[in-house]
């Protein structure tokens, strides 16, 4: 693609669009409505030999203050749409999980309540194989259909053949998650809308609200809940700034906009050091930290 292509954003603000309203510029990003917007994007050769990311609905991303220098993807068009075929639903990868839940409800489709409380998109799902309510992503899915940067092909993998775990979905390096393939399980349109809502008043009364933050920053460590950990292991400081945690879940932040990326990651570092002195345990981002 040409630089004055129209699809492509210079410097794109990734704290303007990111959930902790922080984080540096993208120096290259394309816009890809369509199949074909990826092949001539990677047919060029001024993309070889260059750093590659993906960006979703960037509720789990923070770009360092340094920013990220390389081709960086947000899909879009295409992409942004739900098939229901006899045998599964054909996904895009930029579908919002509120979106595919309301959906779901409307065509009677149970299983997928549980997404229309997480704020990511479904690309961003099944690259964390994201979840929560005892259900993830991985349950749900027939098959990932992905874009190959190296070989420039478009494949799809059944899940069994991919090891997915907590919070480790499709990460295969130089892919772009194109579209997942999902069970369909027909239900009561009413007892699907109640349990939305039921999850969602779970959630307005465990974690804060309307706040800027990425969700859990930490994974739960076996037999532990993080968030205790947490609470268990720092002082009174920790909830106050303009980088916090919060007092309603100490797994959350609370912070103010524009703060430096690289702070928050300082923060997230000295977090970890309070719990491994106070309890021998190393938690692991769940938070993906780009530089
Ligand atoms: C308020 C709040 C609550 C949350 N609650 C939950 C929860 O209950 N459970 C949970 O699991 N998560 C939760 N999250 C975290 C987040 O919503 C999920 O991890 C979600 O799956 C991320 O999706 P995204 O589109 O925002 O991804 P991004 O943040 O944009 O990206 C996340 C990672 O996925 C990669 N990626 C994104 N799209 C693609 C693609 N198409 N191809 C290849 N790689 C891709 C990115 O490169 C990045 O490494 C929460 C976040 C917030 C802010």
């Amino acid at each position: 693609m040409k630089p004055e292509n129209k699809n492509l954003v210079i410097n794109y603000p990734s704290a303007k669009y990111s959930w902790l309203k922080s984080g540096g510029k993208i120096s290259h990003l394309y816009k890809i409505y369509r199949q074909n917007d990826l092949i001539d994007l990677f047919d060029e050769s001024n993309t070889r030999e260059k750093s590659y990311l993906v960006i979703g609905n960037l509720s789990n991303t923070l770009i360092k203050d340094e920013g990220f220098n390389g081709i960086a993807v947000k899909l879009t068009g295409d992409f942004t749409n739900v098939q229901i075929k006899k045998e599964y639903m054909l996904v895009g990868a930029a579908v919002l999980d509120s979106y595919l839940s309301r959906f779901c409800c409307q065509n009677a489709i149970s299983g997928y309540e549980f997404l229309y409380t997480i704020p990511g998109s479904i690309g961003g799902n099944i690259f964390m194989n994201a979840g929560c309510y005892n259900q993830e992503i991985k349950d749900k899915l027939i098959s990932v259909i992905f874009f190959d940067i190296e070989h420039k092909k478009i494949i799809e993998k059944n899940i069994n053949e991919l090891n997915f775990d907590y919070r480790q979905g499709f990460q295969k390096k130089n892919t772009i998650i194109l579209y997942g393939k999902f069970k369909i399980t027909h239900g009561n349109k009413k007892l699907i809308k109640d349990k939305m809502h039921e999850y969602e008043n779970v959630r307005n009364q465990t974690q804060p609200q309307k706040v800027n933050c990425c969700g859990s920053i930490f994974k739960n460590p076996i037999n532990h809940s993080a968030w205790k950990l947490i609470k268990s292991s720092i002082d009174d400081s920790f909830y106050e700034g303009p980088i916090k945690l919060s007092k309603i879940h100490s797994n959350f932040f609370e912070n103010d906009p524009n703060i430096s990326a690289n702070s928050i990651d300082l923060f997230i570092t000295k977090i970890q050091n309070k719990v491994k002195d106070k309890h021998k345990i190393l938690l692991e981002k769940e938070l993906r930290i780009v530089d």
